[in-house]
């Protein structure tokens, strides 16, 4: 299980892995033991996190102390008749973190705002971080929607949580066109978001929690791109897909992350 150690936790950045469909259970342990090891060695600077299959949650999460683990998606159900759903309080005890609203899920499997808002509640109630994603897609970035369409997903998607509960989650900037496309958002368009996000939480459940909360960027970084989105004083860190499954570019991230990113100033 995940040690938290003595630096102030909202100070760090948070480099998180989505493992998403891929890796036997055998092979995410393999990959886990490396990103470990370099997790351990920059802890007191970096969060790490990994999002494993849920079939190698459990297995990854017994082997590692200084990454945190996450489950990729839950149902929002504590039990019941939901044939290959996993609940929150399934995972409680093995999950840091739970991904909620991934553009997978919304336009892949037709999840919705409101769908995203019982789920980041049934993490709450389970005592799992979600990680909230919001983001526009490349047709309502192209019609200026993007302002509009990242106040709607918070509104709706915070709606069933405390300001307390929002302030100790996370949110992830990922526009849906450059999740697994190679596509680089510029940095400056990202920071536009990061304020964006900032704002709407500010204006739903006051300045003091919006402080609090961290926001990640997500969208086709690697080791090369990760400096870039550091470096912005709006992002709180990373949300890495598939460089996450390569284990050179992941520690390289994270080494990035240690030496100099992400100084969020949120406390
Ligand atoms: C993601 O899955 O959240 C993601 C950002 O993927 P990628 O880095 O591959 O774009």
């Amino acid at each position: 299980m995940f040690i938290y150690t003595n630096i102030s936790i909202m100070s760090k950045p948070l480099i998180a892995g989505n493992w998403k469909m891929h890796l036997s259970e055998p092979q995410s342990r393999g990959l886990a033991e490396q990103v470990e090891a370099q997790a351990a060695a920059y802890a007191d600077t970096v969060e790490t996190a990994v999002f494993p299959s849920s079939i190698a949650l459990s297995s990854v999460n017994s082997l590692v102390e200084s990454t945190a683990t996450g489950v990729q998606n839950i149902y929002f159900a504590d039990e019941g008749a939901f044939t290959g759903e996993i609940a929150a309080a399934q995972v409680s005890d093995v999950a840091d973190y739970a991904i909620v609203g991934h553009s997978e899920r919304r336009y892949v499997f037709g999840e919705t705002d409101e769908t995203v808002a019982r789920k980041t509640a049934a993490c709450i109630r389970n005592h799992i971080t979600p990680i909230v994603c919001v983001g526009e897609t490349l047709h309502e970035r192209q019609e200026n929607e993007t302002v509009q369409v990242l106040n709607d997903q918070i509104s709706t998607g915070l709606t069933m949580i405390t300001s307390e509960d929002v302030a100790g989650s996370v949110i992830a900037y990922e526009p849906v066109w450059a999740i697994g496309t190679g596509e680089n958002a510029k940095p400056e368009d990202v920071a536009s978001a990061a304020r964006t996000i900032d704002r709407a939480i500010g204006e739903m459940f006051g300045r003091k929690t919006a402080d609090q909360v961290r926001v990640l960027y997500g969208g086709s970084v690697s080791s090369e791109t990760a400096g870039s989105y550091l470096d912005l004083e709006e992002i709180s860190g990373l949300l890495v897909g598939g460089a996450s499954l390569k284990e050179h570019e992941f520690k390289a991230i994270i080494e990035r992350a240690a030496n100099g990113g992400a100084e969020t100033g949120k406390s």
